[in-house]
């Protein structure tokens, strides 16, 4: 009987420990978010420590990851939710460069990807991973991704992704996308730098002086980034 029992208990409790598993299961299937290790109320810096200390990636976007997302999750910058990429893209990003999925998709101030007014999306993908060093890589694609996305936004780009210096956004396209890095050899704002690629590259002229040094926009795509 004692034995009898204990196997209805351990029964009974397999279930309910099944139960509260299967949330987080289905929004695996699903994309859709779940509970995770970093709860909301963490700030900035904490988030970024956790990140740093779980990152087991030898890749340098491991770093630029963590800023980004530190600023993300205390509403910083412009990027959506899941920073703009699919929710199991999101997740398998963290995973591939912390080893676990540490943060929910959902940004704190609730931002969802409006990418119905980029019609431009799919030419800025494919720039991206033109110029990308390792084109078949996953890791390659999600950044451009990332980058995508930022560019909705309307500040500067580093801004936008919420990274914390324009030279963290230099080095990261250095290293994701060095071809296209290559070509800013004036060091041009990089929005205005990447959109005047995209119109070369289609044919497009849209600027309005013959060159950028008898150019009434001059500041608006060169100088600093502050
Ligand atoms: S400075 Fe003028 S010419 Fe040069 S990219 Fe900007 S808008 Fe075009």
């Amino acid at each position: 009987m004692q034995v009898q029992g204990f196997i209805k208990h351990s029964i009974k409790a397999a279930a309910a420990q099944n139960a509260s598993l299967q949330p987080r299961a289905q929004a695996y299937q699903t994309g859709a978010p779940f509970a995770v290790a970093v709860p909301h109320k963490q700030t900035a810096e904490q988030i970024y420590q956790s990140l740093a200390r779980h990152a087991h990636s030898a890749s340098p976007n491991a770093e630029w990851v963590a800023r980004i997302l530190s600023s993300w999750h205390a509403g910083r910058g412009a990027l959506p939710d899941y920073l703009g990429l699919l929710p199991e893209e999101f997740q398998a990003l963290q995973k591939h460069l912390y080893g676990r999925a540490l943060l929910s998709g959902i940004s704190t101030v609730g931002r969802e990807p409006d990418f119905s007014r980029m019609l431009e999306r799919d030419d800025l993908k494919r720039l991206m991973m033109q110029s990308s060093a390792y084109p078949g890589r996953a890791e390659t694609a999600w950044m451009a991704g990332i980058l995508i996305a930022g560019c909705l936004g309307s500040d500067h780009l580093w801004q936008d992704l919420g990274l914390w210096n324009r030279s963290d956004l230099s080095g990261l396209v250095r290293y994701n996308f060095p071809e296209l890095a290559a070509k800013n050899t004036r060091d041009m704002k990089w929005k205005k730098f990447i959109y005047k690629q995209l119109c070369e590259a289609e044919g497009v002229y849209v600027c309005r002086a013959p060159s950028c040094d008898v150019c009434i926009d001059h500041a608006g795509c060169f100088g600093p980034e502050e």
